[in-house]
């Protein structure tokens, strides 16, 4: 369809030596494009053209996305295998062990295009792909090798363009959109849809060309008063307008059964600017100035998308009522929306190249992985490997394909349940299961799937809920979270109940001794018995009296004997650890460790204390000292764990975060005024996240922020509370 650019020799080393420079390296390239050119030399391609100029186009691609000499050089050999019969001895010869292993590893995941194209094969194909590519170069040259081979299917019969155009939109198009590749992912698409469904294609692309003027000159009036207002705010920025891909569109038709003129995020306005810190002001700023529309806020620097995407993303209207969407984030977010992790790989000259590590960089970067980090506990972090095998299965192996009863296609590792497909539909669904249906039949939950099945979910609300048991039913690590998570809450709540039952105990014990209990349960009284009984606040102490850990009668007896006075019981642990301060261990949390030389020292990131706060150290396994604020719950009547930390007497220039949440009654200019005070106070700005209440009219706002104390936090969290429509500002404690 489009008349692809001509690249021509100069094209390519122009570019290759933008980033490498090194003699041997360009040697080699130089020495895989003569060997390829004279390897070809007798073939064409359907166009006619030599079919050494597939070769160039996929070599030029990948220098573009500054991938290193090695996989150029197996870019531009990658077909000699296939096509020239040449054996992978002769390219270890001539180049090296690596380019002949990455050749190889290309031509075996081509011989899988031969395979006949019914959907479960796909499935199947795509786990091949994947187990193939254990080296992620072999999947990038595969995808540009593709890339370009869409490009040029003019040439090529009618059915063969519905073969490749098909297998690409179910197998390339979502690999490339796993790895990050947007621009490469959005010009497959847009050419399969081309090549799949003509007729639509040409009606979406008139639909978008009929309207393009008009809505081009809109966006540009609504760019230029977006440039003043940054500008008069000292913001580096660039900023764009962006069209939607006409597949998305297409899509966004169909799914969601949308007319055209309904889909309102056509264009985007994107603001690249340098900080994520800018990325926030500016999302102020604009709000200040426009209509947010509710719910649109997304803020995905906070919480990045699987594949590594970071943006905020809002839809605002300007004064006459005209919708836009706005993505702001910063340069290098904006190279991983558009290269995913080419953005990261990017080769440097100098370092000594490893593919290992290469790979386990990659891994690190994918977002995936955090993702799935933060939503397991501290224990499962004990076992990174198992942990490591689980999202593994999660997300790269899944391999079989289930239904709904109203065909809603869901994929799922291999050995998956009805439970995991509960929780994939839905964490309520999955909470209030009571049996499953596969193909028609009553199975029990722990049923292994098998692709093709059909299965139907029975909830009931008298569901007794998640239990233990269900840990070893389900496969998938989000389903194991979600459990996890349901059974803490549920842990929670006993422990309330017996925390009110065990007050109630002791008020009735009082008053048989005919004692008041208002004068006795006194605040002052209580703290003063709570060491006595090896507990740390009124709530443990309450508790243990419920699960008769300690004696009623010995607690009542202790209490009524007490002096009200400031004996050592009466002192905190930090009062009494910081009355003497030993010069020890020091890190870069600007904390010491008392007794105890190079120990690793972290904060927890549970309370998150700031200096200045009251602080203990909790001793884990084998993670060293984890420090907490000394009132946080998580490690309430751990004293056998607990070691006195003391804040460095200065601490200049440190900065700590800190989770705050916001609830507040959703107005305009909301976040624009909190933005402005966190300004006026100079706290950093993290991390937001919003959620518009079901009520729609309240709002939870969770915002990190990075300040250097606690005093400045105080100043902070009490001019928040005076912002009109807020209700509260909390720490929030995870
Ligand atoms: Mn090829």
């Amino acid at each position: 369809m489009k008349n692809p650019l001509k690249v021509t020799k100069e094209m390519l080393f122009d570019q290759v030596r933008t980033y490498i420079s090194q003699p041997e390296s360009l040697a080699m390239i130089e020495k895989a494009y003569s060997y390829a050119e004279n390897a070809h030399a007798a073939q064409k391609r359907k166009s006619g053209e030599p079919y050494f100029v597939h070769l160039l186009n996929v070599a030029y691609i990948l220098s573009t996305l500054q991938a290193g000499p090695q996989t150029i050089t197996a870019g531009l050999l990658h077909d000699t295998m296939e096509d020239c019969g040449i054996q992978k001895e002769e390219l270890e010869r001539e180049f090296d062990a690596d380019v002949a292993t990455l050749v190889e590893a290309v031509t075996k995941i081509g011989r899988l295009e031969f395979k006949d194209e019914k959907e479960y094969q796909a499935a199947n194909h795509r786990k091949i792909f994947i187990a193939m590519a254990k080296d992620v170069r072999v999947i990038i040259i595969k995808l540009v090798d593709r890339l370009h081979n869409m490009r040029t299917l003019d040439y090529t019969s009618r059915e063969q363009q519905i073969r490749v155009a098909s297998e690409t939109l179910q197998v390339y198009c979502p690999i490339a959109h796993r790895l990050g590749f947007g621009d490469m992912k959005n010009e497959m698409e847009d050419l399969c849809f081309y090549y799949l469904e003509p007729d639509r294609y040409h009606e979406v692309a008139k639909m978008v060309e009929t309207k393009k003027a008009e809505r081009e000159a809109m966006i540009n009036r609504m760019i230029e008063e977006l440039t003043e207002l940054l500008k008069k705010h000292n913001f580096e920025f660039r900023i764009f307008g962006r069209s939607k891909h006409l597949y998305s569109i297409y899509k966004k038709m169909t799914e969601k059964n949308k007319r055209f003129d309904e889909i309102y995020d056509l264009y985007a306005i994107r603001v690249v600017t340098r900080s994520e810190l800018n990325c926030y002001e500016i999302l102020g700023y604009i709000h200040a100035q426009y209509r947010p529309m509710p719910g649109r806020l997304k803020d995905y620097i906070a919480m990045p998308k699987v594949n590594m995407y970071q943006s905020l993303h809002t839809t605002i209207f300007d004064n006459d009522g005209n919708i836009f969407e706005v993505q702001i984030r910063t340069e290098e977010m904006d190279k991983v929306a558009e290269q995913g992790i080419a953005a990261h790989w990017s080769y440097k000259e100098g370092i000594k190249y490893s593919s290992e590590k290469e790979q386990k960089e990659i891994e690190n970067k994918l977002s995936w992985y955090h993702d799935m980090i933060s939503m397991m506990d501290e224990s499962e972090l004990e076992h990174p490997n198992e942990f490591m095998n689980l999202i593994q299965k999660d997300i790269f192996e899944a391999n079989i394909y289930v239904m709904s009863p109203k065909g809603r296609v869901i994929e799922l590792p291999n050995g998956a349940t009805p439970l995991d497909f509960a929780y994939r539909i839905h964490t309520e669904v999955g909470h209030n299961t009571i049996g499953a249906i596969v193909n028609g039949a009553l199975v029990p939950l722990n049923t292994p799937l098998n692709t093709g099945d059909i299965v139907q979910i029975k909830t009931s609300k008298q569901a007794t809920g998640p239990s233990e048991d269900w840990l070893k039913i389900v496969k998938t690590a989000t389903a194991r979270s979600k459990i996890r998570a349901y059974l803490t809450k549920q842990e929670n709540e006993r422990k309330q109940e017996y925390i009110e039952k065990g007050e109630k105990m002791l008020r009735d014990e009082l008053k048989k001794r005919n004692l008041d209990p208002e004068e006795y349960l006194e605040k002052s009284r209580l703290d003063g018995i709570l060491n006595a009984f090896q507990v740390s606040n009124t709530n443990e102490l309450y508790y243990a009296i419920a699960v008769k850990s300690v004696s009623l009668p010995a607690v009542a007896e202790k209490l009524t004997n007490i002096k009200k006075s400031t004996n050592i019981d009466n002192l905190t642990l930090t009062q009494i650890f910081q009355s003497r301060k030993p010069r020890t261990a020091t890190s870069k949390t600007g904390i010491q460790v008392s007794g105890l030389d190079n120990i690793k020292i972290t904060i927890a990131g549970c309370c998150m204390p700031v200096y200045g706060d009251d602080i203990v150290g909790y001793i884990t396994k084998g993670q060293g000292v984890k420090v907490h604020r000394a009132d946080c719950p998580n490690i309430a009547g751990e004293f056998k764990r607990i070691i006195p930390v003391y804040w460095e007497e200065s601490d200049e220039g440190k900065q700590y975060e800190c989770w705050l949440k916001l609830e507040a009654i959703d107005r305009s200019y909301l976040i624009s005024d909190i933005v402005t005070i966190l300004a006026q106070y100079k706290a950093g700005l993290t991390g937001i996240n919003s959620e518009v209440l079901p009520d729609k009219v309240n709002v939870t706002i969770d915002i990190k922020v990075k300040v250097s104390n606690a005093e400045q936090l105080k100043l902070v969290i009490a001019n928040l509370r005076k912002i009109n429509s807020i209700e509260s500002v909390e720490r929030i404690v995870k």
